[in-house]
């Protein structure tokens, strides 16, 4: 039986570390692509154009949601955050599968759009685990982390409506995890 070329979705709180996971299961199956969102916030070090993210200013990304060019999109912290529809379809276009690293309320709104799309939450394995990781990423300000902790909080009592959820404590283990999601979904 063929792979099914699907979309999934990853969610979970900044600094549970999705986007570790995702690279790595990247490396291990080329194939898989991995969308580049849309944000109106701008580069930490580091950080490329096209590469991180497309960078956009307030005017563009109003003007593209206007233009119908999102799959979903939600404000996040304090900027806006979406997945351009072209995006997605260079991958799916070609028989591959997708993921999306997006926030839980783009997770929402994936599923009224996609209803197949397959939803994975990466939790932290203790509420202190998350508070380090952020802290020690030291690329946010004070208020940025306090935020970022608050948002985090909120982030995690969506975790139950997900599909899949994976505890990232041993990366070895998380990665081994979501690649056995991602070819159950496929192969199913
Ligand atoms: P950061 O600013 O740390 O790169 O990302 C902040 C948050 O924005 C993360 O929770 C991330 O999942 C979310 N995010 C990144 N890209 C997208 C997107 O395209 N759509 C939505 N809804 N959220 C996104």
């Amino acid at each position: 039986m063929g792979r099914r070329a699907r979309l999934f979705v990853v969610s979970g709180p900044a600094g549970v570390g999705k986007g570790t996971l995702v690279s790595l299961v990247r490396e291990a199956r080329p194939s898989i692509g991995v969308t580049v969102s849309a944000t109106t916030r701008t580069p930490r070090p580091g950080e490329v154009e096209g590469v991180s993210y497309y960078y956009m200013s307030d005017e563009e990304f109003e003007r593209r949601v206007a233009a119908g060019e999102f799959l979903e999109w939600a404000q996040v912290h304090d900027h806006r955050y979406g997945t351009l529809k072209s995006e997605v379809e260079r991958f799916l276009a070609k028989g591959n599968s997708v993921i999306l690293e997006i926030d839980v309320q783009g997770g929402d709104n994936v599923r009224r759009v996609f209803p197949d799309a397959v939803r994975i939450f990466v939790e932290p394995p203790s509420w202190e685990v998350l508070v380090e990781r952020l802290r020690g990423r030291g690329t946010e300000s004070e208020a940025s982390l306090k935020l970022r902790l608050k948002n985090a909080r909120r982030e995690l009592d969506y975790a139950h409506t997900y599909d899949v959820r994976i505890v990232n404590d041993d990366l070895d283990e998380a990665v081994e995890k979501l690649m056995q999601t991602l070819e159950k979904y496929e192969n199913e």
